[in-house]
């Protein structure tokens, strides 16, 4: 099994796992790069996940439809290009031959839903997977559109429980940006400044830094470190009001957004 990162827009990525034969892809907000990435290996495509209703994650759907032999699944409480299996919490999916667990994950949208590969004895795959769309990004994550900070935080905390090992396939190249805002929030965290250094060798390689994995991501990411004392006494300086985690989290959006 092969897991891929395609390019697409300025900084999105479509996942994309194949067996050498047929291919799933998350999240097709256009429709070239995964043509291109199916002829170029000379891959069926058997299935297409969806995360969310925004257009950069499902404007190419349609438009592979006449390519697709099997379903398209996306987010029960979400609308998306039709006709698609609707999913939530609790459901399985099998692709590929591989089971993928939903578990609700909103705040970026109201409905936005992740997929869990739990890993066990695939081969080439080392890793349980996680495609979880613009909920957690690798050193940060999804802006609040639709949802509230209490729920994105427990979304999140959810994720953050997951095995260590697990890779999180997210869907946009925001490392670096947000790796700067990691820095003025934890300045002193060394884990952070190496994997900095890490994922600015790979973008000069012109490699995307994901996956990344659960366990770096608790080291690193302040939205998984609300409880952190120096996370939560830099989010007080921004305003936020005591060091309960989800107050903490709050402030740490906030700040985000006008971060520049
Ligand atoms: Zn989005
Ligand atoms: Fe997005």
């Amino acid at each position: 099994m092969n897991l891929i990162a395609l390019p697409a827009f300025a900084d999105n990525y479509i996942w994309m796992l194949h067996d050498g034969a047929q291919a799933v892809v998350v999240d097709p907000g256009d429709e070239a790069p995964v043509r291109a990435a199916l002829d170029a290996h000379g891959l069926t495509l058997a299935g297409i996940l969806v995360t969310h209703h925004h257009p950069d994650h499902v404007a190419g759907i349609d438009a592979l439809r006449p390519l697709l032999h099997g379903p398209v699944y996306g987010p029960a409480r979400e609308k998306i290009p039709g006709p698609f299996t609707p999913l939530q919490d609790g459901a399985a999916v099998e692709v590929l031959g591989l089971r993928f667990k939903v578990l609700d994950v909103p705040g970026h949208t109201a409905g936005h839903i992740a997929y869990l590969q739990q890993g066990d004895a695939t081969p080439g795959l080392a890793a349980p997977i996680l495609f979880c769309g613009d909920t957690l990004f690798s050193a940060g994550c999804g802006r609040l559109f639709e949802g509230t900070p209490a729920q994105m935080f427990d979304s999140l905390q959810r994720l953050a429980a997951l095995p260590a090992q697990t890779q999180v396939c997210c869907t946009h190249e925001y490392t670096l940006s947000n790796l700067r805002f990691a820095a003025a929030v934890e300045p002193g965290n060394a884990d952070r400044a190496a994997y900095e250094q890490r994922c600015r060798e790979r973008r000069v390689a012109d490699q995307p830094t994901l996956p990344s994995s659960i366990g770096l991501e608790r080291q690193i990411n302040p939205f998984l470190r609300c409880a952190a004392p120096e996370v939560a006494a830099a989010a007080q300086s921004q305003g936020a009001i005591g060091n309960e985690p989800v107050a903490v989290f709050t402030a740490l959006r906030e700040w985000k957004n006008r971060f520049r």
